[in-house]
């Protein structure tokens, strides 16, 4: 869907998924840019896979650790330790902080009980759904030539406290503005133009189909 309104320079126009467009403005048009090439980045499958099929998703950030320790081999040296309590620390003072545990793409999630591992890009939403998945999971971060995988039918737990459980993002009863769901994850859209905000589905294909077959 995106795509079919993609302008011939590789670029958006600020209206969107109204259709091929520039304008004037060159930050509007830059800001659309950005925006859907982050939306793209970001997509992944409404419908659960099966088993067989292969996920691949390209990472920016692989390691979870990262935000706390720069140095590679401490790093790795926590993981086969496992320990993991600079990263608990990390979380109780975002909770402390903030109220809540101020984590988007990337949060820490626990892999078969024994490793933290980052699933970014994949947003909050979707953190649920690797947890005993039927298909297998690659990430891959080409810069830091790495690739991790998380097999089929393997546990995978977000980091949590007992008083703060986690929570996926709330959309506070936005709907997608081009299928009218309110069930599916939603990204954001600035109209670079008025100002205006809206919501489309992330996953497009299943977008389509349900504004084709309304369901
Ligand atoms: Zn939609």
């Amino acid at each position: 869907m995106a795509f079919d309104v993609q302008n011939s320079d590789g670029s958006w126009g600020p209206a969107y998924f109204a259709g091929r467009s520039v304008s004037r403005d060159p930050a509007a048009q830059l800001r659309a840019t950005g925006q859907m090439l982050g939306w793209l980045i970001r997509w992944t499958p409404e419908e659960r896979l099966d088993e067989g099929q292969i996920l691949v998703l390209q990472v920016p950030l692989p390691e979870p650790l990262r935000l706390l320790e720069p140095r590679e081999s401490e790093t790795r040296r926590m993981h086969a330790e496992m320990d993991y309590t600079r990263m608990w620390l990390f979380l109780y003072e975002s909770v402390v902080s903030c109220n809540e545990i101020m984590l988007g793409a990337g949060y820490p999630v626990l892999v078969n009980g024994r490793h933290i591992m980052s699933p970014s890009p994949i947003p909050r939403w979707d953190v649920p759904r690797l947890n005993m998945a039927p298909n297998l999971f690659l990430f891959g971060a080409g810069r830091e030539r790495r690739i991790y995988a998380v097999p089929p039918h393997t546990s995978v737990v977000p980091l949590e406290f007992e008083d703060y459980p986690f929570k996926v993002e709330d959309f506070r009863g936005e709907r997608c503005r081009l299928c009218g769901s309110g069930d599916t994850f939603l990204s954001e859209l600035v109209d670079g133009v008025k100002g205006e905000r809206t919501y489309v589905c992330s996953d497009t294909a299943h977008c389509r189909k349900r504004a084709r077959c309304g369901s």
